[in-house]
Protein backbone atom coordinates (compact mmCIF):
# COMPACT_ATOMS: atom_id res chain seq x y z
CA UNK A 1 0.00 0.00 0.00
CA UNK A 2 1.12 3.57 -0.90
CA UNK A 3 2.65 5.39 2.13
CA UNK A 4 1.12 8.91 3.17
CA UNK A 5 3.87 11.60 3.78
CA UNK A 6 3.04 13.42 6.47
CA UNK A 7 4.37 16.98 7.64
CA UNK A 8 4.27 17.58 11.37
CA UNK A 9 4.74 21.34 11.13
CA UNK A 10 1.17 21.62 9.27
CA UNK A 11 -1.12 23.93 11.12
CA UNK A 12 -0.63 23.99 14.95
CA UNK A 13 2.78 21.67 14.71
CA UNK A 14 1.49 19.65 17.34
CA UNK A 15 1.61 16.05 18.62
CA UNK A 16 -1.94 15.30 17.52
CA UNK A 17 -0.90 15.01 14.11
CA UNK A 18 1.29 11.97 14.86
CA UNK A 19 -1.36 10.70 17.51
CA UNK A 20 -4.36 10.59 14.79
CA UNK A 21 -1.87 9.24 11.83
CA UNK A 22 -0.88 6.06 14.14
CA UNK A 23 -4.77 5.80 14.70
CA UNK A 24 -5.64 5.64 11.48
CA UNK A 25 -2.66 3.91 9.88
CA UNK A 26 -3.47 0.55 12.38
CA UNK A 27 -7.15 1.03 11.01
CA UNK A 28 -6.69 1.25 7.55
CA UNK A 29 -3.62 -0.93 7.01
CA UNK A 30 -1.77 2.33 5.23
CA UNK A 31 2.40 3.14 6.11
CA UNK A 32 2.96 6.21 6.81
CA UNK A 33 6.46 8.58 7.14
CA UNK A 34 5.92 12.04 9.25
CA UNK A 35 8.78 14.64 9.16
CA UNK A 36 9.32 17.73 11.36
CA UNK A 37 7.32 15.62 14.25
CA UNK A 38 5.77 18.74 16.82
CA UNK A 39 7.73 21.38 15.06
CA UNK A 40 5.77 23.98 16.14
CA UNK A 41 6.25 23.15 19.75
CA UNK A 42 9.05 24.59 22.07
CA UNK A 43 10.47 20.87 22.67
CA UNK A 44 10.32 19.82 19.05
CA UNK A 45 10.49 15.65 17.97
CA UNK A 46 9.05 12.52 20.02
CA UNK A 47 8.53 12.99 24.01
CA UNK A 48 7.96 10.39 26.61
CA UNK A 49 3.71 10.27 25.62
CA UNK A 50 4.45 10.52 21.70
CA UNK A 51 7.08 8.11 22.11
CA UNK A 52 4.35 5.40 24.81
CA UNK A 53 2.15 5.76 21.61
CA UNK A 54 4.59 4.88 19.11
CA UNK A 55 5.08 1.75 21.03
CA UNK A 56 1.96 0.94 22.04
CA UNK A 57 0.45 1.42 18.60
CA UNK A 58 3.09 -0.95 17.04
CA UNK A 59 2.80 -3.76 20.22
CA UNK A 60 -1.14 -3.85 19.15
CA UNK A 61 -0.34 -4.28 15.39
CA UNK A 62 2.96 -5.67 15.43
CA UNK A 63 4.28 -2.22 13.41
CA UNK A 64 7.75 -2.06 11.86
CA UNK A 65 9.24 1.30 12.48
CA UNK A 66 11.69 3.62 12.20
CA UNK A 67 12.82 6.83 14.25
CA UNK A 68 10.82 5.23 17.13
CA UNK A 69 13.66 7.24 19.75
CA UNK A 70 13.39 9.87 22.07
CA UNK A 71 13.49 13.62 20.54
CA UNK A 72 13.67 12.14 16.82
CA UNK A 73 11.95 14.56 14.59
CA UNK A 74 11.11 11.84 11.65
CA UNK A 75 9.16 8.11 12.44
CA UNK A 76 8.05 5.82 9.26
CA UNK A 77 5.21 3.73 10.45
CA UNK A 78 4.44 0.57 9.20
CA UNK A 79 1.84 -1.38 10.92
CA UNK A 80 0.20 -5.07 10.67
CA UNK A 81 -3.07 -6.65 11.60
CA UNK A 82 -4.82 -4.87 14.83
CA UNK A 83 -4.56 -7.94 17.57
CA UNK A 84 -6.97 -7.66 20.26
CA UNK A 85 -5.56 -8.48 23.76
CA UNK A 86 -4.68 -7.24 27.21
CA UNK A 87 -2.40 -4.44 27.13
CA UNK A 88 -0.05 -2.49 30.21
CA UNK A 89 2.04 0.84 28.81
CA UNK A 90 4.14 2.84 31.12
CA UNK A 91 5.01 6.35 29.95
CA UNK A 92 7.58 6.42 32.59
CA UNK A 93 7.04 10.26 33.21
CA UNK A 94 3.64 12.57 33.84
CA UNK A 95 2.93 12.46 30.16
CA UNK A 96 -0.30 12.13 29.59
CA UNK A 97 -2.30 8.83 29.65
CA UNK A 98 -5.57 9.58 28.37
CA UNK A 99 -3.73 11.12 24.75
CA UNK A 100 -1.70 7.52 24.83
CA UNK A 101 -5.36 5.80 25.23
CA UNK A 102 -6.80 7.57 22.59
CA UNK A 103 -4.83 6.68 20.29
CA UNK A 104 -4.73 3.33 20.06
CA UNK A 105 -8.74 2.66 21.48
CA UNK A 106 -9.83 3.17 18.13
CA UNK A 107 -7.98 0.53 16.30
CA UNK A 108 -9.39 -1.59 19.19
CA UNK A 109 -12.69 -1.31 17.92
CA UNK A 110 -11.45 -2.70 14.84
CA UNK A 111 -9.36 -5.86 16.22
CA UNK A 112 -10.61 -9.35 16.75
CA UNK A 113 -12.27 -9.65 19.99
CA UNK A 114 -12.10 -7.62 23.03
CA UNK A 115 -9.42 -6.03 25.10
CA UNK A 116 -7.93 -4.16 27.55
CA UNK A 117 -5.60 -1.25 28.13
CA UNK A 118 -4.11 -0.13 31.06
CA UNK A 119 -1.87 3.00 30.99
CA UNK A 120 0.44 4.69 33.91
CA UNK A 121 2.16 8.18 33.75
CA UNK A 122 0.21 11.62 33.96
CA UNK A 123 -3.87 11.33 34.56
CA UNK A 124 -4.44 15.20 34.99
CA UNK A 125 -2.11 17.27 33.03
CA UNK A 126 -1.74 20.98 31.79
CA UNK A 127 -3.02 20.71 27.57
CA UNK A 128 -4.45 17.21 27.76
CA UNK A 129 -7.88 15.46 28.52
CA UNK A 130 -8.06 15.07 32.63
CA UNK A 131 -8.92 11.11 33.01
CA UNK A 132 -12.68 12.78 34.32
CA UNK A 133 -13.25 14.48 30.76
CA UNK A 134 -12.71 11.22 28.81
CA UNK A 135 -14.94 9.42 31.36
CA UNK A 136 -17.38 11.46 31.93
CA UNK A 137 -17.66 13.64 28.80
CA UNK A 138 -16.03 11.73 25.83
CA UNK A 139 -17.30 7.77 26.57
CA UNK A 140 -20.85 8.38 26.70
CA UNK A 141 -20.71 9.89 23.19
CA UNK A 142 -18.71 7.18 22.17
CA UNK A 143 -21.12 4.80 23.56
CA UNK A 144 -23.88 6.54 22.09
CA UNK A 145 -21.87 6.06 18.76
CA UNK A 146 -22.22 1.91 19.22
CA UNK A 147 -18.70 1.94 20.88
CA UNK A 148 -17.82 -0.37 24.20
CA UNK A 149 -15.57 1.36 26.43
CA UNK A 150 -15.75 1.29 30.20
CA UNK A 151 -12.52 3.65 31.41
CA UNK A 152 -11.36 3.72 35.06
CA UNK A 153 -9.44 6.52 36.80
CA UNK A 154 -7.68 3.76 39.12
CA UNK A 155 -4.88 6.25 40.71
CA UNK A 156 -4.36 10.02 40.11
CA UNK A 157 -1.27 11.20 38.66
CA UNK A 158 0.08 14.83 37.92
CA UNK A 159 2.54 16.77 35.99
CA UNK A 160 5.51 16.72 37.28
CA UNK A 161 5.24 13.48 39.14
CA UNK A 162 3.13 10.98 37.28
CA UNK A 163 2.25 7.97 38.64
CA UNK A 164 -1.13 7.30 37.77
CA UNK A 165 -3.42 5.04 36.28
CA UNK A 166 -6.19 4.88 33.38
CA UNK A 167 -7.29 1.44 32.43
CA UNK A 168 -10.22 0.46 29.72
CA UNK A 169 -11.97 -2.27 28.79
CA UNK A 170 -13.45 -2.18 24.93
CA UNK A 171 -14.25 -4.63 22.16
CA UNK A 172 -15.07 -4.01 18.40
CA UNK A 173 -17.67 -2.33 16.86
CA UNK A 174 -20.24 -4.17 15.39
CA UNK A 175 -22.73 -1.41 14.35
CA UNK A 176 -21.79 2.31 14.41
CA UNK A 177 -24.62 4.75 15.04
CA UNK A 178 -23.64 8.32 13.44
CA UNK A 179 -23.68 11.16 16.17
CA UNK A 180 -25.83 13.75 15.81
CA UNK A 181 -25.36 16.26 18.12
CA UNK A 182 -26.75 20.14 16.62
CA UNK A 183 -27.19 21.33 20.54
CA UNK A 184 -26.69 20.75 23.90
CA UNK A 185 -29.87 20.17 25.34
CA UNK A 186 -31.33 22.22 28.83
CA UNK A 187 -29.27 22.51 31.90
CA UNK A 188 -29.03 20.62 34.39
CA UNK A 189 -26.33 20.62 36.66
CA UNK A 190 -22.76 22.90 37.20
CA UNK A 191 -20.49 21.96 39.37
CA UNK A 192 -16.54 23.01 40.45
CA UNK A 193 -14.51 19.98 41.63
CA UNK A 194 -11.31 21.08 43.37
CA UNK A 195 -9.05 18.00 43.23
CA UNK A 196 -6.06 18.46 45.86
CA UNK A 197 -3.22 15.55 46.55
CA UNK A 198 -0.12 16.51 48.85
CA UNK A 199 -1.55 20.29 49.13
CA UNK A 200 -3.98 22.12 51.18
CA UNK A 201 -7.51 21.56 50.95
CA UNK A 202 -8.12 25.56 51.05
CA UNK A 203 -6.36 25.84 47.83
CA UNK A 204 -9.31 23.60 46.23
CA UNK A 205 -11.83 25.43 48.17
CA UNK A 206 -10.34 28.80 46.47
CA UNK A 207 -10.18 27.74 43.45
CA UNK A 208 -14.22 26.50 43.22
CA UNK A 209 -15.43 29.37 45.21
CA UNK A 210 -13.88 31.78 42.74
CA UNK A 211 -15.54 29.86 39.99
CA UNK A 212 -18.71 30.00 41.72
CA UNK A 213 -17.81 33.86 41.52
CA UNK A 214 -17.26 33.79 37.65
CA UNK A 215 -20.39 31.68 36.87
CA UNK A 216 -22.98 31.63 39.36
CA UNK A 217 -24.19 29.08 41.67
CA UNK A 218 -22.70 25.57 41.40
CA UNK A 219 -22.12 22.89 43.28
CA UNK A 220 -18.95 23.29 45.21
CA UNK A 221 -16.92 19.84 45.43
CA UNK A 222 -13.83 18.80 47.30
CA UNK A 223 -11.92 15.87 46.19
CA UNK A 224 -9.05 15.47 48.53
CA UNK A 225 -6.69 12.53 47.57
CA UNK A 226 -3.35 11.13 49.74
CA UNK A 227 -0.88 12.94 49.30
CA UNK A 228 1.01 9.74 47.94
CA UNK A 229 -0.92 10.78 44.32
CA UNK A 230 0.58 14.03 44.48
CA UNK A 231 1.66 16.82 44.92
CA UNK A 232 -1.03 18.17 42.62
CA UNK A 233 -3.68 20.31 41.91
CA UNK A 234 -6.22 20.54 39.21
CA UNK A 235 -9.85 22.46 39.28
CA UNK A 236 -12.77 20.53 36.90
CA UNK A 237 -16.03 22.10 36.04
CA UNK A 238 -18.68 20.48 34.91
CA UNK A 239 -21.27 21.79 32.45
CA UNK A 240 -24.39 18.99 32.64
CA UNK A 241 -26.99 19.84 29.63
CA UNK A 242 -29.54 16.70 28.52
CA UNK A 243 -27.18 15.81 25.35
CA UNK A 244 -23.79 16.45 26.57
CA UNK A 245 -21.51 16.88 29.45
CA UNK A 246 -18.35 19.22 29.31
CA UNK A 247 -15.81 19.27 31.60
CA UNK A 248 -13.44 22.95 31.77
CA UNK A 249 -10.31 22.52 33.73
CA UNK A 250 -6.90 23.91 34.77
CA UNK A 251 -3.88 22.36 36.21
CA UNK A 252 -2.56 24.61 39.46
CA UNK A 253 1.20 25.45 39.33
CA UNK A 254 3.70 26.42 41.99
CA UNK A 255 3.45 30.12 42.23
CA UNK A 256 0.25 30.49 40.60
CA UNK A 257 -2.60 31.67 42.48
CA UNK A 258 -5.46 29.30 42.83
CA UNK A 259 -7.81 31.99 41.57
CA UNK A 260 -6.21 32.23 38.44
CA UNK A 261 -6.37 28.56 38.20
CA UNK A 262 -9.91 28.80 38.24
CA UNK A 263 -10.30 31.99 36.11
CA UNK A 264 -8.82 30.24 33.57
CA UNK A 265 -11.05 27.06 33.62
CA UNK A 266 -13.92 29.77 33.81
CA UNK A 267 -13.28 31.42 30.86
CA UNK A 268 -13.15 28.70 28.71
CA UNK A 269 -16.50 27.12 30.24
CA UNK A 270 -18.16 30.72 29.98
CA UNK A 271 -17.44 31.07 26.44
CA UNK A 272 -19.03 27.58 25.72
CA UNK A 273 -21.56 28.55 27.89
CA UNK A 274 -22.32 31.77 26.34
CA UNK A 275 -22.35 29.74 22.78
CA UNK A 276 -24.99 27.85 20.98
CA UNK A 277 -22.74 25.06 20.32
CA UNK A 278 -23.45 21.82 21.74
CA UNK A 279 -19.68 20.91 22.55
CA UNK A 280 -16.42 23.38 23.41
CA UNK A 281 -13.38 23.01 21.54
CA UNK A 282 -11.46 20.22 22.92
CA UNK A 283 -14.01 17.50 22.93
CA UNK A 284 -14.72 18.62 19.19
CA UNK A 285 -11.18 17.27 18.77
CA UNK A 286 -11.74 14.70 20.26
CA UNK A 287 -15.14 13.61 18.37
CA UNK A 288 -13.51 13.80 14.59
CA UNK A 289 -12.09 10.63 14.27
CA UNK A 290 -14.76 8.57 15.58
CA UNK A 291 -17.38 10.84 13.58
CA UNK A 292 -15.05 9.32 10.47
CA UNK A 293 -15.02 5.81 11.49
CA UNK A 294 -18.85 5.62 11.86
CA UNK A 295 -18.45 7.16 7.79
CA UNK A 296 -21.13 9.96 9.03
CA UNK A 297 -22.20 12.66 11.49
CA UNK A 298 -22.24 16.09 12.56
CA UNK A 299 -21.94 18.39 15.53
CA UNK A 300 -21.42 22.04 17.02
CA UNK A 301 -18.53 23.91 18.34
CA UNK A 302 -17.95 27.20 19.88
CA UNK A 303 -15.06 27.60 17.86
CA UNK A 304 -13.33 26.40 15.02
CA UNK A 305 -10.11 25.69 16.51
CA UNK A 306 -6.60 25.35 13.95
CA UNK A 307 -6.03 22.37 15.79
CA UNK A 308 -10.09 20.96 14.73
CA UNK A 309 -8.95 22.04 10.92
CA UNK A 310 -5.30 20.47 11.07
CA UNK A 311 -6.80 17.08 13.05
CA UNK A 312 -9.36 17.02 9.94
CA UNK A 313 -6.78 17.42 7.28
CA UNK A 314 -4.99 14.19 8.40
CA UNK A 315 -7.86 12.36 7.97
CA UNK A 316 -8.98 13.51 5.35
CA UNK A 317 -5.54 12.33 3.88
CA UNK A 318 -6.38 8.29 4.77
CA UNK A 319 -9.70 8.11 4.57
CA UNK A 320 -11.90 8.81 1.20
CA UNK A 321 -14.19 11.38 2.70
CA UNK A 322 -14.28 15.61 3.45
CA UNK A 323 -15.43 17.16 6.29
CA UNK A 324 -17.82 20.49 5.97
CA UNK A 325 -17.12 23.00 8.52
CA UNK A 326 -19.80 25.88 8.51
CA UNK A 327 -20.39 29.08 10.55
CA UNK A 328 -23.92 28.35 12.36
CA UNK A 329 -26.05 31.09 14.49
CA UNK A 330 -22.91 31.35 17.64
CA UNK A 331 -21.42 28.26 16.39
CA UNK A 332 -19.48 26.21 13.86
CA UNK A 333 -21.00 23.39 12.20
CA UNK A 334 -18.91 20.32 11.64
CA UNK A 335 -20.79 17.45 9.46
CA UNK A 336 -19.79 14.42 7.29
CA UNK A 337 -21.74 12.49 4.84
P1 LIG B 1 1.68 18.05 21.95
O1 LIG B 1 1.71 18.94 23.11
O2 LIG B 1 1.95 16.65 22.30
O3 LIG B 1 2.45 18.52 20.80
P2 LIG B 1 -0.89 18.70 20.81
O4 LIG B 1 -0.32 19.74 19.98
O5 LIG B 1 -1.83 17.80 20.16
O6 LIG B 1 0.19 17.81 21.52
P3 LIG B 1 -2.86 20.13 22.26
O7 LIG B 1 -3.40 20.54 20.98
O8 LIG B 1 -2.63 21.19 23.24
O9 LIG B 1 -1.53 19.35 22.10
O10 LIG B 1 -3.87 19.06 22.90
C1 LIG B 1 -3.85 17.71 22.71
C2 LIG B 1 -5.23 17.15 22.87
O11 LIG B 1 -5.66 17.36 24.20
C3 LIG B 1 -6.28 17.77 21.96
O12 LIG B 1 -7.20 16.77 21.57
C4 LIG B 1 -6.94 18.79 22.89
O13 LIG B 1 -8.25 19.06 22.51
C5 LIG B 1 -6.88 18.04 24.20
N1 LIG B 1 -6.93 18.94 25.36
C6 LIG B 1 -6.06 19.92 25.70
N2 LIG B 1 -6.44 20.54 26.83
C7 LIG B 1 -7.59 19.93 27.24
C8 LIG B 1 -8.49 20.11 28.31
N3 LIG B 1 -8.29 21.06 29.23
N4 LIG B 1 -9.59 19.32 28.39
C9 LIG B 1 -9.82 18.38 27.44
N5 LIG B 1 -9.01 18.14 26.42
C10 LIG B 1 -7.92 18.90 26.29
Amino acid sequence: MKQIELDGSRGEGGGQILRTALSLSMITGRPFVIERIRAGRKKPGLLRQHLTAVQAASAICGARTEGATPGSERLSFQPGPIRAGDYRFAIGSAGSCTLVLQTVLPALWFADGPSTLAVSGGTHNPAAPPADFLIRSWQPLMQRMGVTLDIELRRHGFYPAGGGEVRATTAPVTAWRPLDLEDRGALCRISATGIVAGIAADVARRETARAASQLGALAEELRVLPASEGPGNTLLLTLEYEKVTEIFSACGERGLPAETVADRAAAEARQYRDSAAAVGQHLADQLLLPVALAGQGRFTTDVLSPHLKTNGQIIESFLPLRFGFAAGERCVRVSLG
